[in-house]
């Protein structure tokens, strides 16, 4: 059957292309059970592109990514390409990808599945039920800023340059995407920056509450210093609903909210850019790991975040909310089941390769659906 759902798969190297089989499975899923049709295609990135083309990203994939609804990424990177030149690396892959998409909002979900209550640092009584969602700004800010660079002063001191700046509309855009998403889930938005020491976090504060108070005055808004965030995240995390920041503070409070949950095979992510006269918006979804060559080709990989990242691709970009969900419930009622891939075992579960998990996942899909 004809579809008009454009996904492109890039799965990359090392485990990427093992746990994007798994996500392929499940796209036949819906195809067979849901009549849920994608038009999928797959390309190269990364060291394979480099091994086939010379170069991580070829203009073709690029042009091929820049017309997909939504595009879902594995992992780049191994040992192999390891010393090659900067500018070629495989990681210049994805960077590609995120710059010409212009992919200004990062999200980052932290949820807490029940049977992995254990698997997180903090008491179970603080991260049970936990669900909240970091919006990290990602093209603009201090990693972005000029100024830059490290100069050899007179006095042949040497010092270090890094600019903090942003506009009123990367703030505002950024912030829109926010206000969105927390409309879509508890209606609350903690804004995080430091006003009380940085200009540019005054501007970020008085630019997030002119968008609250134009656009979304329906959604309960907070301002809050992000070092004040980074403890209350480990204090009490589920006060939050969404959270949204700059590129620089973002990189540390996803990174630690991630962490309140587990294992890095579990996280998904999606960063996605502005929407075009069509109302389509560009995105890319992928897992929060890496390549992992530690365990590539050894049926080790879970392949759970990049599930998760297409059951993103679905809720964001196919406005599917309902399937991601259905998603979701399977990895949910796997887990309770008590499977789990190596790097989530714990004493009392059984252990399964990634072949097994995805075909545990389908067949959950199988029974929510019956
Ligand atoms: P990594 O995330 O690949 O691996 C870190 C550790 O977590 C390893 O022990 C790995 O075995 C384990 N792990 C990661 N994903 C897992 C999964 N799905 N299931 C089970 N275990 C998993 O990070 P790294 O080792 O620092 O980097 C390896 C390579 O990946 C490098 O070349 C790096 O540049 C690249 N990398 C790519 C991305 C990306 O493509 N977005 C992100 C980070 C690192």
């Amino acid at each position: 059957m004809p579809s008009n759902k454009t996904l492109l798969m890039l799965p990359g190297d090392g485990i990427g292309p093992e746990v994007m089989r798994e996500v392929r499975r499940v796209i036949d899923w819906f195809d067979h059970r849901r009549a849920v049709h994608f038009d999928v295609s797959e390309d190269l990135v990364g060291g394979a592109a480099i091994d086939a083309h010379g170069k991580p990203l070829s203009d073709a994939t690029m042009e091929k990514a820049m017309n997909a609804d939504a595009v879902l990424l594995g992992a780049v990177g191994g040992p192999k390409w390891d010393n090659l030149d900067f500018s070629i690396k495989p990681e210049r892959g994805l960077l590609r990808l995120r710059k010409d998409m212009e992919l200004f909002a990062n999200l980052r979900p932290a949820i807490c599945f029940d049977a992995l209550v254990d698997a997180s640092s903090l008491k179970p009584e603080i991260v049970r039920g936990l669900d909240i969602l970091i919006v990290r700004e990602l093209t603009g800010g201090v990693y972005f800023g000029t100024p830059r660079g490290i100069e050899t002063l007179p006095n042949g001191e040497r010092r270090g340059v890094n600019t903090q700046v942003y506009t009123t509309s990367e703030i505002q855009r950024v912030a829109r995407v926010a206000f969105d998403l927390a409309g879509k889930r508890a209606g609350r938005l903690t804004s995080c920056e430091k006003a009380n020491v940085m200009e540019s976090g005054v501007l970020w504060r008085e630019e997030v509450q002119k968008v609250h108070d134009t656009e979304f005055p329906g959604i309960q808004l907070e301002h809050m210093y992000a070092d004040n965030c980074a403890m209350q995240l480990v204090r009490n995390p589920k006060q939050f609903d969404v959270i949204v920041t700059d590129n620089l503070f973002g990189d540390i409070l996803s990174d630690e909210a991630a962490m309140l949950t587990g294992s890095l095979g579990m996280l998904p992510s999606a960063s996605l850019g502005a929407t075009d006269a069509t109302g389509r918006r560009k995105a890319l979804y992928e897992p929060v790991h890496g390549s992992a060559p530690d365990i590539a080709g050894r049926e080790l990989a879970n392949p759970i975040a990049t599930l998760l990242s297409f059951a993103m691709a679905l809720r964001y970009s196919f406005d599917l909310g309902e399937d991601a969900s259905l998603i979701e419930k399977a990895v949910e009622s796997v887990l309770a089941g008590g499977l789990r891939t190596a790097d989530i075992m714990q004493p009392g579960t059984a252990k399964v390769s990634t072949t097994v998990m995805g075909d545990a996942i389908v067949r959950a899909l199988d029974k929510l659906a019956a």
